[in-house]
């Protein structure tokens, strides 16, 4: 193909691997540079709770979704909201859904690098790609401001609930969640960094879970992650960024695969034109974000202060929320 491009692609999360597989198929010579070996790449901390919507982008294998969770209870002091998801929510195995990726990227031609960390812009490509997370390193090259972030941390019980549906309890700058997933039963917290572990473990002691902690009372096996929150993107042709490198993630709940994906998908239909992507992009999500800003504070505020004014019962669109 005589308009083949010679594409970078850092970071093989999600939505790095997603744009490697889509772009692949469209005839260009993909690389894509991994810093974290190929047994541990899938392992980042991350709940995986996304719509059916993700069905739209990637073919998702019955053997990755550990439960269906068809909506949430957020549990204020005075009175529990249950919010029904429409499309309902997968539990899916973080690490089954960016092997089906990987695999997928692999067969269609793109070259993925394991256990390359790159430090700066990669050179002697027609196109790169910044897909490295919220401490995006290609974000840092280019000298762009870090975006607003909250820390996400997460914890497991091994306790057998297929429960379907998900908790929420609103705490100062975030909210705890519980999410069974069959075989186990996941904790998690999205707060702003100082807040997040005191709150966390205040709340583990206060339910009484059955965490494993050190000698210091730490929970064992506690993960955590960056959680950007607003959207940044640069103004180069060649170099570009998506999903959490660019903040593409919900500003309500720290869900950042769908959002991801829809941005990748508008870099699909504009390519390789970056400066269509970036106006498109901030056109779709810039109102979003402002409306699931405005959505989040009037529920919580509603909810702790006059409770009473809230319907117990909302049917509700996680994604793309309508005010
Ligand atoms: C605790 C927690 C729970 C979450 N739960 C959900 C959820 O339920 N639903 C949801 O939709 N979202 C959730 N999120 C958010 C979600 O994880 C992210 O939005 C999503 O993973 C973003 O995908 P990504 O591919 O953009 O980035 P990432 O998944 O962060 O992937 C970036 C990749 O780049 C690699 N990398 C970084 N720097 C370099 C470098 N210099 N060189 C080479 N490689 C590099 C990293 O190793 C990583 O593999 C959660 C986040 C956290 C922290």
């Amino acid at each position: 193909m005589s308009n083949s491009l010679k594409i970078a692609i850092v970071g093989a999360g999600v939505i790095g691997l997603y744009l490697a597989w889509q772009l692949s198929l469209k005839g260009h010579k993909v690389f894509v540079y991994e810093k974290r070996s190929e047994k541990d790449f899938g392992d980042k901390p991350c709940s995986t709770l996304v719509s059916e919507r993700i069905r739209d982008f990637i073919p998702i294998e019955e053997n990755t979704i550990e439960n269906k969770i068809i909506g949430c209870l957020i549990n204020f002091p005075e009175k529990t909201v249950r919010l029904d998801f429409r499309p309902i929510h997968l539990a899916l195995s973080r690490a089954g859904l960016t092997a089906i990726l990987l695999e997928k990227a692999k067969s269609a031609g793109a070259e993925v690098f394991f256990e390359k960390e790159i430090k700066g812009i990669p050179q002697g490509f027609d196109k790169i790609i910044g897909c490295d997370g919220g401490l995006s390193h290609i974000r840092q090259a280019l000298k762009l401001p870090m975006p607003r972030f909250r820390l996400g941390l997460q914890l497991f019980e091994r306790q057998e609930d297929d429960y379907n549906l998900a908790e929420t309890w609103p705490v100062n700058s975030g909210f705890i969640w519980r999410i069974a997933r069959g075989r186990e039963v996941e904790w998690g917290i999205l707060a702003d960094k100082e807040k997040a572990l005191p709150e966390f473990r205040k709340f583990l002691a206060e339910k009484n879970i059955d965490f494993i902690a050190d000698q210091l009372g730490q929970p064992i096996g506690l993960k955590s992650a960056i959680v950007p929150q607003g959207m940044v993107l640069p103004e180069e042709k060649n170099i570009t960024l998506c999903g959490d490198a660019a903040g593409m993630v919900k500003p309500w709940s720290g869900g950042g695969l769908i959002w991801g994906l829809k941005a990748a998908c508008i870099l699909l239909e504009t390519f390789p034109n970056f400066e269509a992507y970036h106006k498109k992009t901030s056109r779709f999500f810039a109102f979003r974000i402002a409306k699931g800003r405005l959505a989040d504070f009037v529920v919580h505020f509603l909810g702790q202060k006059a409770p009473f004014v809230l319907p117990s019962r909302i049917v509700y669109d996680n994604d793309f929320p309508i005010l």
